[in-house]
């Protein structure tokens, strides 16, 4: 090969540098997912040089700044091979929650995976300070709750004795109660031999 004809060639394209968009979602990431001690801490240095790459205020011993193709590899790693972290005190089994004033339901749907329904009076009201019908209350889906729902917010067995005297109904679920014992129980006799 000739001096010309590599004088010729057109110059390598720079790469792209990673976006501040690209850079926000890889420490969103980096912060909701499982990633390795190391790579996380190789992760946060080559973000920071990144940015000050952008503002122009490179240092000496700053490493290369992140291109646009490698952010999304990082992208994609932490999407689909880190799990996401676990929730402390998550609810990973069925019971009955109070949070926030409202008694939640939790319960295994047929596909394996857990619910809440929040009980609500007939005026829509789920808050059990304001219920004014609590004999008649219902189940109603609340969807995403259950993973706002801690581990913390379950009902004690007392707990649950009272809302089931109040509402004269099963707290596990919902059955209406006739018999005094169940309803001095909050629990019809199926759930309490459980
Ligand atoms: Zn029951």
């Amino acid at each position: 090969m000739t001096a010309a004809r590599v004088r010729n060639r057109p110059a390598a394209r720079t790469p792209r540098v990673a976006s501040d968009k690209q850079l926000d979602f890889i420490v969103d990431l980096l912060n909701s997912r499982q990633a390795p001690d190391a790579y996380r801490e190789g992760m946060t240095i080559l973000i920071s040089a990144t940015r000050r790459a952008h503002q122009g205020h490179v240092r000496d011993d700053d490493p290369r700044p992140m291109d646009s193709t490698y952010a999304s590899t990082v992208i994609t790693y932490l999407r689909e091979d880190c799990k996401p972290k676990a929730t402390e005190d998550a609810v990973t089994t069925e019971g009955v929650f109070e949070h926030d004033g409202s008694v939640y339901l939790v319960t295994l749907s047929r596909a394996d995976r857990l619910y809440a329904r929040v009980y609500t009076d007939p005026n829509g009201e789920t808050k059990v300070a304001n219920w004014h019908e609590p004999q008649s209350v219902t189940l109603t889906y609340a969807p995403g709750m259950v993973r706002k729902l801690r581990e913390s917010d379950r009902c004690s067995d007392a707990r649950q004795r009272e809302l089931g005297t109040l509402t004269a109904r099963c707290i596990d679920c919902n059955a209406q109660l006739t018999n005094s014992a169940s309803i001095a129980r909050g629990k019809g006799p199926i759930c309490a031999s459980k």
